[in-house]
């Protein structure tokens, strides 16, 4: 052990970080927590290693046994995503994306996909100049697609179905991409897959956060609703480590994404996390579909719990969500609180762990992004902690006493932490004694 003043006070951070975490709620709708198992996969030798290419045709050598694992790995979410063909090689979502705007679009090709404003995500936003270069989302910026967008019922958040249709068929894209970072309520993949192939366009699914939930038939099933690939995130959702992976809904496309991904958009493809992502998905088969329910569950449970005690979440009318996901209106505290960065530092305070977020209609309002009129609530990660109804009720009483009573943040703290106590361990998972949050000290 060294006693280094950098690597200790390092170490001493990384403690605070997952005691701060094991203290707090986290309702940041894009993580989640993996098991010991998992973690134990991270840590492995595999995180020095190099593979490329495909099993049995690899660049390197010293992959015999990576190879077993990654066979393995590929037969589960074969399995789980009822699919022929998977490839695990993207290092995240968004190059999950960026492989199949590779394997299927060529530069100054149209892209169409919702607006960031409405709940679309970077990774498929435009082009923009500025200060004497480019920047943007992937999709303008990396990729070099002409962006347009899908017509979207802002107040219903989803799709405008008979706009879009007529949408796609007058501005014919090469590519049409559904899926969403505010995802409450299926996409129309059914109404508009057809539409796209009849102009010769190929449909993308990005199920980035409802991976999960689709993976459990719980969401939507956008395979057999007609979408052509299906790109996603591991880890949002779906409880496995920080990856991304391309579902094809045929073997006829199997190659070109293959091409795409390796040598197109990775080298290294982050092995340890290729087999962390093979255990996530074994123990998904077994416990998926009850924690996906209860995921579900949880998130009309919280809505409802929280627009009793005078948040304004969005959708009411239609049961707030279909997924794990709320969005809450919180305009009405501005004058009290604040706005969405305001809200978000307080809850912070009270180390309640979720974000600001654009309503769909913050623009029209000259609402901000850095300031705007919503915060997003997820509530995957709460679920895999063990709550249930019950602490929904009691999460929306904490938020209430910090937003809407105004109590004192750091008060609030600890009646958080003392909630907290309760809920250490990881569920849905293979059994442990290591607790969700805990530190794990090898050196
Ligand atoms: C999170 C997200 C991504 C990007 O995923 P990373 O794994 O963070 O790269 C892509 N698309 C959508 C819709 C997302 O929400």
């Amino acid at each position: 052990m060294s006693f280094d003043p950098d690597f200790m006070k390092i170490r001493g951070i990384l403690k605070d970080h997952h005691e701060y975490w094991s203290n707090a709620i986290p309702l940041i709708a894009s993580e989640n927590l993996t098991t010991p198992a998992v973690r134990e996969a991270a840590i492995s030798d595999l995180a020095h290693r190099y593979a490329e290419g495909w099993i049995g045709e690899r660049v390197y050598p010293g992959n015999q046994y990576f190879d077993e694992i990654e066979e393995i790995c590929l037969k589960l979410l074969k399995d789980l995503f009822d699919a022929p063909f998977v490839d695990a090689r993207p290092i995240s979502g968004v190059v999950a994306n960026l492989t199949v705007y590779t394997a299927f679009t060529k530069a100054n090709d149209k892209m169409m996909a919702i607006s960031i404003p409405v709940g679309g995500h970077i990774s498929s936003g435009p082009l923009k100049a500025k200060s004497g270069g480019f920047i943007g989302g992937t999709a303008g910026a990396v990729s070099r697609l002409n962006v347009d967008y899908i017509p979207f019922d802002r107040y219903g958040l989803n799709i405008d179905v008979d706009a879009a249709i007529k949408a796609i068929r007058e501005k014919k894209p090469r590519l049409v991409q559904l899926g969403a970072s505010v995802f409450l309520f299926p996409h129309p993949v059914k109404e508009l897959a057809p539409v796209a192939h009849e102009i010769d366009a190929h449909m993308n699914y990005d199920a980035a956060h409802v991976a999960g939930l689709i993976a459990a038939k719980q969401f939507q099933d956008p395979l057999r609703e007609g979408t052509d690939t299906m790109t996603m995130s591991t880890h949002k959702t779906f409880p496995g480590p920080q990856k991304g992976i391309v579902i094809a809904s045929r073997d006829e496309l199997a190659e070109i994404i293959k091409s795409a991904a390796f040598p197109g958009m990775t080298s290294n493809h982050h092995l340890m996390h290729v087999a962390g992502l093979a255990i996530a998905a074994a123990e998904f088969k077994k416990f998926g579909k009850p924690y996906s329910k209860q995921v579900i569950v949880n998130a009309k449970a919280l809505g409802q719990a929280l627009y009793e005690r005078g948040f304004q979440v969005v959708c009411p009318e239609k049961g707030f969500t279909e997924s794990h996901t709320i969005l809450v209106d919180i305009s009405n505290f501005q004058n009290t609180i604040g706005l969405g960065a305001d809200v978000e530092q307080r809850l912070e305070k009270a180390q309640i762990v979720a974000n600001r977020n654009l309503l769909p209609w913050d623009i029209l309002e000259k609402r901000h992004y850095k300031n705007p009129g919503g915060i997003r609530i997820g509530t995957q990660e709460i679920t895999r902690l063990g709550m249930k109804e019950q602490e929904m009720i009691r999460i929306a009483e904490l938020m209430k006493a910090v937003i809407v009573d105004q109590k004192e943040p750091t008060e609030v703290a600890e009646a958080v932490a003392e909630f907290r106590a309760d809920f250490q361990s990881i569920h849905y998972g293979f059994e442990s004694t290591l607790k969700a949050y805990e530190y794990i000290e090898i050196a």
